[in-house]
């Protein structure tokens, strides 16, 4: 349904602007869920190739890497590549040539996957440790409270001075 076959690019540009539902279990392990992918822009002859200048947006909930709560996230990603035929990709040396250009992509089948661009942008968005936020105080190592709204009393591991006297008072410890 989302793809866009290239020759349709030939004569003029083709813009488009679609809404597309992508699963969040197969995007990215701390994706727990994503709202409609809004993916638009324009795809156009360029030479030998097309040139697709698309936005990739949306919004959806992450789980932060360290309390494992999930939090809201919006995203904003711009794509501008420059496609070529897997049949016409240069050899090396043109390679380097056309380096300062647009990135290029090489293409198998004759056409543009609209939800397979939006899966590669939303990816690319995902941070490696999505915080909740930076302060995010994490999960107590002892008990696995939520330490950003539970006070569960064990001591830390890194105990500030002045409780030292009340750690070591503790039993068991
Ligand atoms: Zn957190
Ligand atoms: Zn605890």
């Amino acid at each position: 349904v989302f793809r866009i076959p290239l020759e349709r690019a030939d004569t003029e540009p083709v813009v488009f602007d679609e809404r597309i539902e992508l699963d969040a279990e197969r995007l990215a392990e701390d994706v727990v869920t994503v709202g409609p992918v809004a993916v638009k822009g324009t795809i156009e002859r360029s030479g030998e190739g097309y040139v697709l200048s698309a936005e990739v947006a949306g919004s959806g909930q992450l789980r932060c890497a360290r309390c494992l709560e999930p939090f809201d996230v919006t995203f904003r990603e711009a794509v501008c590549v420059k496609l070529q035929s897997v049949a016409q990709a240069p050899c090396e040396e043109e390679m380097r040539l056309g380096r300062e250009d647009l990135d290029v992509a090489f293409y198998a089948a004759p056409e543009l996957d609209l939800a397979a661009i939006a899966t590669e942008q939303l990816q690319l968005a995902v941070p490696m440790k999505p915080l909740c936020r930076e302060a995010c105080q994490g999960l107590c190592p002892h008990c696995g409270a939520n330490r950003n709204t539970t006070r569960c009393g064990c001591a830390d591991e890194e105990v500030d001075d002045r409780w030292t006297s009340l750690a070591e008072w503790r039993p068991g410890r």
